[in-house]
């Protein structure tokens, strides 16, 4: 088995079992598998005489759709049937239950599920409608104490949010182990809920999503002119049409019915009532189901082009989005067709929320962060109304003549649902140094955090100034460093391509250009300090490179890293080679000799290695078994500096290695693979060369001698050489440009 995730285990489940595999029951348990979790998935026993299928199929169904991080995360799911093996959730400390949404099927499993399961362990329900009370209602105290309702959103791997629901009688140590662990295993963000319809994030959500369409309606705006004004509340491209296509249209009497039938007359979503609609009546009755059908509010045309839906004719016509709005409170003022719906929909939204809030959640935040988390918004509705001012909202609907919500009135009063005063509530670290491209801040301690500023994180001659920089304060001013994310999508993606073709015109420049990036990734390998990366996003190319120059990296479980060079006809030249060749060298990575690890290195750099987590990533080792990953995205930087503070007690820096290497007889051998794929003619000529290069670097080049092994030194010039006669080749080039265009 693999290592588990980062702090995994300190929340206290170590072992799960999940009963139902469909869509959520089999990508939960493949979420509790990429924590390196072991968990039993089970579901009805199969009629066609394996009695495991139905589990076995959900496994099978994440594999295809990209639930698992890993292959290896597959072989920690077990599969099993509820008629033979539902003892096996007598090992788990917590049971999940994704069965189908049946109050009457779900109590009679919990009913069996208190005859077999471990005292102290905790039992929860992914149900996404009926109430705690309803469930635990006559199945005893014990249940009643260990049972919570863990809502999560589809798909389980990458949405973030996590809904949790306890009860008066609720064991509260153990609800605490659980959101622990929907963090530190799972990798969510816990929001806790009040034990109502919908709990938070669908209860605004739906709502919203109900009020939108049926206004855009009466207010006689077209599907994309309504599309066009939501996007201004900063929610996916999508729309509120659009996802109600991806979400599937038939689900409006089954959601929206639902709670519409559970909440009471008083409540505002009575006031539109999307399921009881003609809308949604007429397109139900036509099959316009939205995506899964091929036709909804949106639908492709023959001709492949775009075709909106006509509301009022219920006839499709070619696609006429209008330009997309800038700022909401500017189009609010301009007014309009499009101005007025904007308002409508921002007052509504947050009337109701405002309206609801005390029912339905334990404090504003924590409904900001379900909304947003749950559908994918930039803010949540009150953070919204802060951006357009909250004191406007209040002065505006009592203009219009409209109820004040006490909420909205207060802050108005106060300077807004988050006044400043309480929201610059976080210390900023102070900044050491800083330059356009960098910053390099005090976390203290003497404890430095460098970030990259650019775009995408690229490297530019500025970043290495700083870097270096940041290297000079070693043992000094810093005792430890940090490198890390300067945005949330890139750690680094590498070297900037147009900068690189450019030196590429005049071979004196890129060479200094190389020996740059390998004086800076090497002194920080040496400083007398730790240096740890912390990564989320991307880590591409040069921002791979200089991961493997750390003592550690802790990563995000989906972060992606890559040596994608040699796609560009290339090799990875900072370093990267070199390190990669060394970290195969090492006995426990299973290749033995230097010929063996030149093949090694060759095989996998050739590819031009890419992964979607940092599982594949240490499959591929370009993360070692030491380095670290962590589920929860915002615990990796505070569990990296964690880790560099204590490895700052005693550390000693690596020492330049002298490197075995075959030689120019170890050639064959390295490019034995390659030669085979290009002889069966899956690879072409120009791949075969630089296979060529790689495998000259890794043997130790032309005077490479198995008998003296060589320093780094000797194998980083033979990494800049390579790449200085690659980037001269017009294939090179011609892929660069290519890839520059995209
Ligand atoms: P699904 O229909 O895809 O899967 C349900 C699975 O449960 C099936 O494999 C079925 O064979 C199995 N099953 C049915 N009765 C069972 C029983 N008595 N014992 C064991 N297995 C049984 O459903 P889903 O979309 O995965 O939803 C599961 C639960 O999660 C429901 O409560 C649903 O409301 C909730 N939920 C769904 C979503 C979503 O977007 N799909 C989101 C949040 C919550």
């Amino acid at each position: 088995m693999g290592k588990v995730a980062f702090n995994a285990l300190a929340a206290g489940v170590k072992r799960a079992a999940v009963i139902g595999a469909g869509a959520m029951g089999g990508g939960i348990a493949a979420q509790f598998a990429n924590a390196g979790i072991l968990v039993d998935l089970i579901d009805i026993p199969g009629g066609d005489g394996n009695r495991n299928g139905p589990a076995e199929a959900g496994i099978a169904r994440q594999v295809k759709t990209g639930g698992f991080m890993s292959a290896e995360a597959a072989t920690l799911v077990r599969a099993g049937n509820t008629e033979d093996h539902l003892d096996r959730v007598a090992e788990a400390d917590w049971i999940v239950e994704a069965i189908i949404e049946d109050l009457g099927a779900k109590r009679d499993l919990y009913a069996r599920l208190e005859a077999v399961r471990k005292d102290g362990s905790s039992v929860s329900s992914n149900t996404s409608t009926i109430r705690r009370e309803a469930l635990v209602e006559g199945l005893g105290a014990r249940f009643n104490r260990d049972f919570v309702i863990s809502h999560f959103f589809n798909p389980p791997r990458h949405m973030q949010l996590l809904e949790i629901v306890s009860g008066p009688a609720s064991d509260l140590a153990g609800v605490e182990r659980l959101r622990r662990a929907g963090r530190q295993v799972l990798g969510k963000t816990v929001v806790d809920c009040r034990d109502t319809p919908g709990f938070i994030a669908n209860r605004i959500g739906c709502y919203w999503m109900a009020m939108a369409v049926l206004e855009a309606q009466r207010q006689g705006l077209t599907v994309e002119e309504a599309d066009a004004v939501i996007s201004a509340f900063g929610v996916p491209a999508t729309g509120v049409f659009g996802l109600l296509d991806l979400i599937g249209i038939d689900l409006i009497p089954l959601v929206w019915g639902r709670l519409v039938e559970t909440l009471p007359a008083t409540d505002g979503f009575q006031s539109y009532d999307l399921a009881a609609s003609a809308l949604s009546q007429q397109m139900n009755a036509a099959g316009r189901l939205g995506r899964k059908s091929g036709a909804g509010f949106y639908r492709k045309a023959k001709d492949g082009s775009r075709e909106a839906l006509d509301l009022a004719a219920q006839s499709y016509r070619p696609l006429d989005r209008p330009a997309k709005p800038g700022d909401l409170r500017d189009l609010i003022e301009g007014g309009g067709k499009l101005g007025t719906y904007a308002w409508t929909v921002l007052s509504r939204l947050v009337t109701y929320t405002a309206n609801v809030a005390d029912e339905i959640a334990h404090d504003l935040p924590s409904i900001d962060t379900a909304v947003a988390l749950g559908y994918g918004w930039r803010e949540g509705p009150f953070r919204q109304a802060d951006r357009v001012g909250a004191d406007y909202i209040a002065k505006q609907l009592a203009a219009a003549g409209e109820a004040v919500p006490d909420l909205i009135a207060k802050a108005a009063r106060d300077g807004g649902f988050y006044p400043k005063a309480t929201r610059a509530g976080t210390t900023r670290a102070a900044v050491l140094a800083e330059n356009e491209a960098a910053v390099l801040q005090d976390a203290g301690d003497g404890l430095g955090l460098f970030r990259i500023k650019t775009k995408m994180g690229v490297f530019s001659p500025e970043v290495f100034d700083l870097l270096d920089h940041a290297i000079g304060q070693a043992g000094g001013r810093l005792s430890a460093l940090v490198l890390a994310p300067g945005n949330a999508r890139a750690f680094s993606a590498g070297a900037d391509l147009a900068r690189f073709l450019e030196l590429a015109e005049d071979p004196a420049l890129l060479d200094a250009f190389l020996a740059r990036g390998q004086a800076t990734f090497a002194a920080l390998r040496g400083v007398p300090i730790p240096v740890v990366a912390a990564v989320r996003g991307l880590a591409l190319g040069g921002g791979c490179e200089v991961t493997l120059h750390a003592d550690r990296v802790v990563a995000h479980a989906e972060a992606s890293f890559g040596l994608p060079e040699t796609r560009l006809g290339i090799l990875p030249g900072w370093g990267g080679t070199t390190r990669m060749f060394q970290r195969l060298s090492d006995p426990a990575t299973g290749m033995v000799g230097p010929a063996a690890v030149a093949a090694r290195t060759v095989d996998l750099l050739l590819p031009g290695p890419m992964t979607r987590s940092a599982a594949e990533a240490r499959a591929l080792h370009l993360l070692r078994p030491e380095d670290e990953i962590v589920m929860h995205v915002d615990d990796v930087e505070p569990a990296a500096i964690g880790i560099a503070r204590a490895m700052a007690a005693d550390y000693k820096p690596p020492v330049d290695a002298l490197l075995a290497v075959a030689g120019p007889a170890g050639m064959a051998g390295a490019l034995n693979a390659t030669r085979a794929h290009h002889a069966a003619g899956r690879i072409d000529g120009r791949v075969l060369a630089i296979a060529e290069d790689l495998a000259r670097v890794v043997t130790g080049g032309a005077t490479g001698d198995p008998s003296r092994p060589m320093p780094e030194g000797d194998m980083l010039a033979l990494e800049r050489a390579a790449v200085l006669r690659m980037a001269a080749r017009d294939e090179t080039r011609a892929a660069m440009y290519a890839t520059l265009k995209r």
